[in-house]
C-alpha cells in the first residue's frame, strides 16, 4: 500500500565510494536492515556485477532469474525482480556477473545514465510502498555509479578508518558536483560514515579528525566498529542484526539508522 503520509515515494540513497573494500556492500545490507527493524519498507538495489548484496542475504545465484540488469534494459518490470528477503520489510533487486557489460553495452544508449531512475520512477515504485531504497554501488565512477547518484536523492559515503581513506573523496564529490550540474541537481550528500573504526588504533582517530576538520557535519556521529560479527553475518545469508542482535555491530548499524532517520526529518522541515 502507498504510504499517504510519504506523497513523494521513497527516499534514494546511493551508497558509494569508488574505492573498494571500504564497507559500501556491508552498510548497505545492514543500514537496510536497521531501518525495516524500525518498520518501515526497504529495497536495497544490488548495483555492482560482483552481487554481494544478493548473496549476503541469501539470494542463490540460480533463483536470480531475473536481476537488475534486466530492469535496466527495460527487459523485466519491477515486480519480476523485486525479491523479498529473510527479513521483514526487506526486499532486493539482485545482480548477477551479467552487470559487468552494460558499461559497454550502454554506452550507445541515448538514456544510458538516467536507465535506473527511469525504472525506479514513482509511478512505478507507487504499487510497492517502500519507504527507503539502498543502492550498492560497485567500486569504480562508472555508468552504474552514474546511475545510481542520476536516480537518488543522496550519496551516502562509507569512509574506512585506514591510510588514505580521504584520498578519492574530492574525486567523488566532484563527480556528485557534476551529476548535480547535469542530470539531478537536488542531489545531496547523505553524509560520510566511518566504517571499521577502532578507537584502540592511532590511525582510526586520526582519520575520524581529519575527517571531522575536512568536511565538518557531513560526518556522522555515529562511527561503525570493527566486528567480526559483521563481518561473518554474510556467510550465514543475514544481516549483521538478525545474525547477533547484541553484537557492536548491529547496535552501529540501529544507531546509524537512527541518525539517518533525523536526518530525514530535518531535511523535510
Ligand atoms: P565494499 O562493498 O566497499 O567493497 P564490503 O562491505 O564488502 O566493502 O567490506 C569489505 C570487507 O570488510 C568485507 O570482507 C567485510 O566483511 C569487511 N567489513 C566491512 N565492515 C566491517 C566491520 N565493521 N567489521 C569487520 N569487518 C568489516
Ligand atoms: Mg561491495
Amino acid at each position: 500500500m502507498p504510504d499517504p503520509t510519504r506523497p513523494e515515494g521513497p527516499k534514494i540513497i546511493a551508497i558509494a565510494n569508488q574505492k573498494g573494500g571500504v564497507g559500501k556492500t556491508t552498510t548497505t545490507i545492514n543500514l537496510a536492515a536497521a531501518l525495516a527493524e524500525t518498520g518501515v519498507r526497504v529495497l536495497i538495489v544490488d548495483l555492482d556485477p560482483q552481487g554481494n548484496a544478493s548473496t549476503g542475504l541469501g539470494l542463490d545465484v540460480a533463483a536470480r532469474k531475473f536481476t537488475v540488469y534486466d530492469l535496466l534494459l527495460d527487459e523485466a518490470p519491477l515486480g519480476d525482480v523485486i525479491q523479498p528477503t529473510a527479513q521483514d520489510g526487506l526486499s532486493i533487486i539482485p545482480s548477477t556477473v551479467d552487470l559487468s557489460s552494460a558499461d559497454i553495452e550502454l554506452i550507445a544508449n541515448e538514456k544510458r545514465s538516467f536507465l535506473l531512475h527511469d525504472a525506479l520512477r514513482q509511478s512505478a515504485m507507487d504499487a510497492y510502498g517502500f519507504d527507503y531504497v539502498l543502492i550498492d554501488c560497485p567500486p569504480s565512477l562508472n555508468l552504474l555509479t552514474v546511475n545510481a547518484m542520476v536516480a537518488a536523492h543522496s550519496v551516502l559515503v562509507p569512509l574506512q578508518s585506514e591510510f588514505f581513506a580521504l584520498e578519492g573523496l574530492s574525486q567523488l564529490m566532484l563527480t556528485i558536483r557534476e551529476i548535480r550540474q547535469t542530470a539531478n541537481p537536488a542531489l545531496r550528500i547523505e553524509g560520510v560514515v566511518l566504517t571499521m573504526f577502532d578507537s584502540r588504533n592511532n590511525l582510526s582517530t586520526q582519520v575520524e579528525q581529519d575527517a571531522r576538520d575536512n568536511l565538518g557535519e557531513l560526518v556522522f556521529r555515529t562511527r561503525i566498529p570493527r566486528n567480526v560479527r559483521v563481518s561473518e553475518a554474510p556467510s550465514y545469508a543475514m544481516s549483521v542484526l538478525s545474525y547477533d542482535p547484541l553484537s557492536k555491530g548491529a547496535q552501529a548499524y540501529r544507531e546509524l539508522a537512527q541518525e539517518l532517520i533525523e536526518n530525514t526529518a530535518r531535511i523535510a522541515a
